[in-house]
Parts: C-alpha cells; sequence; structure tokens
C-alpha cells in the first residue's frame, strides 16, 4: 500500500509519500508561508537529484494539499500515475488526550473529539484538523488515519502523570501530564530493541530526543512509564527557545516585575527561552558550540545547562525503571551533536553507562557508541516519525477493511 503522511502546521505542511510493501520512501516535501505572500512548496522525488520548488498562492491549506498532490502525480516529479495509487493518508495529531492510546481511522466523530481537544493542543490541533479536513476535500473516499503524539505516553502510571495541584483540575480540565514525541520515543525503542536482538518485553530504556523541541522517555517492557514533557510541551528539558523545567512561581514574579500579560509571559516561555534565552546567540545548538569555542561564556554555560538537565532525567529515570539497558539518542542534537553527547555521558559509570569516544564520533546513522564494558548499551538512533505513521495507517487501513 502506498501512503501519504502529512504533518501540518499552522502556516507549513511537511509530506512523505511511502511505498509500505517494502517501506520505501518515494518522495517527500515541504510547503511553507500557507497563507502569506510567497507560499512554496518544494518537492523531492527520492533517488534522483530532483528538487522541484514551485511558487504559487496557497492561501488555505486546501490549496497546500492540491500543490501536494499535484507534485505526486506530476508526469516529471511525480511517483504515482494517479490518486487512486494511495491506499491511505496518515496524519500526524499532536494531542490525543486520555480518549486516543492509539492511533484510529478518522470519522466526523473523531474529528470533533479533535476539535475538543484543540483546547489542550491550542497551537497545534487546529492546524491538524485543518490539515485533514483539506485532504477528506480533495480525497473523499481514501481513508485518513490519526497518529498522535501523545498516545505512546498513555501508558503511564497515574504516579506519573498527577501533577500535585487541586485534583479537580485534573477532573475538570483535563491538567496532567500528557507527553509529546511519542512516535519518535517509540520508533527508536523498537529500534534498540531489534538492534540488541533482545525483545521490547526484558528491557529497560531511556530515549532521548533532542532536537529543537526535546524531551526524554523512561520505557520499561515496551511502556512508556515517565516522560519529561507535561501538560504542554513545555516542560522538562531546556529546548531551542522554551525554559523547560522551572519554579512555577517564576512566571507571576517576573509577569509582576515586567507587568506581562499571561500570553506575553506564555510567548517569553516557549518563544524567548531555551538555549536561546540563555545563551542570548540562536536557538541552533551549532551556533552556540561555535561561540562556546571561540571562549563565549554564556554559549558554555548554555551548554552544561541544557546537559545538566538531560542528566538529571536520565538519573530520575533509572531510579524509576530500577535499572537501565539501553540509553538511545535521537534528533537533531541527539543524532549529529558529538560534544553533547559526549558531556551528557562524561562520568556516568556509577550508573553503568560508559561512551566510547571513538564509537561517538558518528552523525546520522544507526551505531552502538558505548564501550564494550558498559553495562549499558548507549545507542544512536534516527528517528523516523513518518515511517512509524505509515505504518500505524497501513495496520488501521487493514484492521478496518
Ligand atoms: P530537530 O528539531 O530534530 O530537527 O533538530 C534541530 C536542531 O538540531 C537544530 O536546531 C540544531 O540545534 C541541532 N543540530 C542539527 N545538526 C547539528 C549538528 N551537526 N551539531 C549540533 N547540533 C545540530
Amino acid at each position: 500500500m502506498k501512503v501519504l503522511v502529512i504533518n501540518c502546521g499552522s502556516s507549513s505542511l511537511k509530506y512523505q509519500v511511502l511505498d509500505m510493501d517494502g517501506e520505501n520512501l518515494l518522495a517527500k516535501g515541504l510547503v511553507e508561508r500557507i497563507g502569506m505572500d510567497g507560499s512554496v512548496i518544494t518537492h523531492t522525488k527520492i533517488g534522483s537529484d530532483d528538487k522541484w520548488k514551485n511558487e504559487v498562492p496557497m492561501p488555505t491549506h486546501k490549496e497546500a494539499i492540491e500543490q501536494v498532490l499535484n507534485a505526486i502525480v506530476d508526469p516529471e516529479h511525480g511517483v504515482l500515475h494517479d490518486m487512486s495509487e494511495l491506499g491511505a493518508v496518515g496524519h500526524r495529531v499532536v494531542h490525543g488526550g486520555e480518549r486516543y492510546a492509539n492511533s484510529v481511522l478518522i470519522d466526523e466523530k473523531v474529528l470533533t473529539h479533535l476539535d475538543e481537544l484543540s483546547e489542550l493542543a491550542p497551537l497545534h490541533n487546529p492546524a491538524n484538523i485543518l490539515g485533514i479536513r483539506a485532504c477528506q476535500k480533495l480525497m473523499p473516499n481514501t481513508p485518513m488515519v490519526a497518529v498522535f503524539d501523545t498516545a505512546f505516553h498513555q501508558t503511564m502510571p497515574a504516579e506519573s502523570y498527577i501533577y500535585a495541584l487541586p485534583y479537580e483540575y485534573y477532573e475538570k480540565y483535563g491538567v496532567r501530564r500528557y507527553g509529546f514525541h511519542g512516535t519518535s520515543h517509540k520508533y527508536v525503542a523498537d529500534r534498540a530493541s531489534k538492534i540488541m536482538n533482545v525483545s521490547l518485553d526484558d528491557m529497560k530504556i531511556i530515549t532521548c530526543h533532542l532536537g529543537n523541541g526535546a524531551s526524554v522517555s523512561a520505557i520499561k517492557r515496551g511502556k512508556c512509564i515517565d516522560t519529561s514533557m507535561g501538560f504542554t510541551p513545555l516542560e522538562g528539558l531546556v529546548m531551542g527557545t522554551r525554559c523547560g523545567d522551572i519554579d512555577p512561581s517564576i512566571t507571576t514574579y517576573i509577569s509582576e516585575k515586567e507587568n506581562l500579560s499571561a500570553e506575553q509571559m506564555n510567548e517569553i516561555m516557549n518563544k524567548k527561552s531555551g538555549v536561546l534565552g540563555i545563551s542570548g546567540i540562536s536557538s541552533d545548538f551549532r551556533d552556540i558550540e561555535a561561540a562556546a569555542e571561540e571562549g563565549n561564556e554564556r554559549a558554555q554555560l548554555t551548554l552544561k545547562v541544557f546537559a545538566h538537565k538531560v542528566r538529571a532525567y536520565i538519573g530520575a529515570f533509572i531510579a524509576e525503571m530500577n535499572g537501565l539497558d539501553a540509553l538511545v539518542f535521537t534528533a537533531g542534537v541527539g543524532e549529529n551533536d558529538i560534544a553533547m553527547r559526549d558531556i551528557i555521558c562524561n562520568d556516568l559509570g556509577n550508573l553503568g553507562i560508559k561512551l566510547d569516544l571513538v564509537k561517538n564520533k558518528i552523525r546520522g546513522r544507526e551505531a552502538i557508541i558505548s564501550r564494550d564494558d558498559s553495562p549499558v548499551t548507549i545507542m544512536l538512533i534516527p528517528t523516523n516519525e513518518e515511517l512509524m505513521i505509515a505504518r500505524d495507517t497501513v495496520d488501521i487501513v487493514e484492521k478496518n477493511r
């Protein structure tokens, strides 16, 4: 079955076409500036040097999806003869709340639920819904599946997800830890088990998804038992521009001092904090590392603060699982940042984590990077959320035939 995977944001959209018979990627692309001047689609046909850029007005997500479908069947740049070749569409949906612990075939009832869940993910779910609606208009007979970022974390026990606030806020408003990046954590945990040739049932794994957004998960016997992101993707690690864990009183203190509204404070914590906020340089680790090498002390401090937080979560999750078999690094920083993996793993020998500094000199491909005498196997595993979405999509469509 050929599957189109859609990851729809408010003004951009990423897509992939996969042939799931051999799990081969056929094409991928990106639409940017939806609803703005200068909307553009960049389409890449895999296995050729063909990178096609087409600037065309896309006032809404419907025109954006139209352009994606045109690109996929384009005689020169496309990978399908016509749309009927497409067996299903898999949509990444950020928030599935407590209702969706698994992916689901989309119908009107599901769309109503997603709409209700927009309250919990106002920046993400509305855009995901726009993408789904636009696809439904253009492909009314093609089955669509929603794959949720939160679903994998629904196995967490209550002690991991309940906040120490009055319990009524959980009951009335669903205020609890949900966790995000679930598709990525699940994918790399599955790969770790395959690479080590040990059943997930017999493994304790910590997965570190370190990208612009970053989270750590504790996975015991294949099930997530804790994760660092919370009610929203703001909690946990220090991120590109997000602050992660802070004393909650800081928000009222700064907003009073600076006369900021709740919305402005939220913007600061989401867009102006993290490694950008500490360094004052950039949200990109490459820029911060370059500055640190030139002797910039705030850049050096930024890297230390980031690593400190990852290490603290690793320690906490080892305690929660009473041990660790595999530590996995993934996403932009996790896959590429040799120096950061080194700082994170440095001097953790007492926890069984011994990085091999030579094997660690690798980027962007699957590898075991621990020393032979390391009780914990440390791994670099590039994430592949799209493949995971496509797998779930095929699975759900076949089950519902
Ligand atoms: P992601 O959100 O997973 O796409 O990760 C994006 C982030 O990965 C970028 O903002 C960079 O901070 C980081 N990154 C990508 N390549 C490198 C690299 N070679 N060295 C250090 N950091 C990198």
